[in-house]
C-alpha cells in the first residue's frame, strides 16, 4: 500500500543512537506529518473495522499513540501494558531481555475478560522481544489475541519469526 510507503519515508534513521553501532529509527517525523499520521490510523481502521475487536492493547510508550487513536476510531476500549511499577492494582508481570539489560511489562489482572477479542499494538517491531513478552502477558488473561500490529517493521532483525503462532501486521518497512 502506497500509504505505508509514505509513512516509511517519514521514519528517519539515526546512526549511532543510542550508542555506537546502533541505527535508531525515529518515528517522530511521521507523527508530525498530518498525512502520515492519518494514513497509519486509516490503514489499521480499514483492517480491523469488522473484526469484532473489543479492546486495543497498547504497549508503553509509543504504542499508546497509535492505539489510542485507533481505539477511538473503532469505537472500542484501550487497554494499557505498562512498564514496571506504573499500574496501581494487581498485575500480571513479565520480564524480558533487551539489548541493554532486562525490563518488565505489566497488565492489570482484571483488565481483560473471556469475551475480549484484542490486538496488541506497538510502534515498531525490531527483534520481537518486547511483543513476545506482551503476548505472554495477555495470555495470562482469558482474552483472545487476534494478532499483533505495528506501524513499522525492521525486517533484518527477524522479529516476525519470533512471534510464535501469532500473526504480525505492519504497514511500513524500515530498511
Ligand atoms: P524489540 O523488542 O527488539 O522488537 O524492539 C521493539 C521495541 O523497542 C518497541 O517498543 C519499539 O518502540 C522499541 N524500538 C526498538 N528499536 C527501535 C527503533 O529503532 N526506533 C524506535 N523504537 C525502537
Amino acid at each position: 500500500d502506497m500509504r505505508g510507503n509514505y509513512i516509511a519515508r517519514r521514519i528517519m534513521p539515526v546512526v549511532d543512537f543510542p550508542k555506537p553501532g546502533i541505527t535508531f529509527r525515529d518515528i517522530t517525523p511521521a507523527l508530525q506529518d498530518p498525512r502520515a499520521l492519518r494514513n497509519s490510523i486509516d490503514l489499521f481502521a480499514e483492517r480491523y473495522d469488522n473484526m469484532g475487536l473489543t479492546q486495543v492493547v497498547a504497549i508503553e510508550a509509543r504504542g499508546f499513540i497509535f492505539s489510542a487513536a485507533l481505539a477511538d476510531r473503532l469505537g472500542i476500549g484501550l487497554t494499557l501494558i505498562r512498564k514496571a511499577g506504573k499500574l496501581p492494582r494487581e498485575v500480571y508481570s513479565t520480564s524480558y531481555t533487551l539489548e541493554y539489560g532486562d525490563d518488565i511489562l505489566e497488565l492489570h489482572k482484571d483488565s481483560l475478560k473471556a469475551r475480549d477479542k484484542v490486538i496488541i499494538m506497538d510502534d515498531m517491531l525490531a527483534t520481537g522481544g518486547t511483543m513476545t513478552a506482551a503476548v505472554e502477558l495477555v495470555r495470562n488473561s482469558p482474552a483472545t489475541i487476534v494478532e499483533t500490529a505495528f506501524v513499522c517493521e525492521l525486517l533484518h532483525l527477524g522479529g516476525r519469526k519470533e512471534m510464535d503462532r501469532i500473526g504480525v501486521n505492519s504497514y511500513a518497512i524500515c530498511a
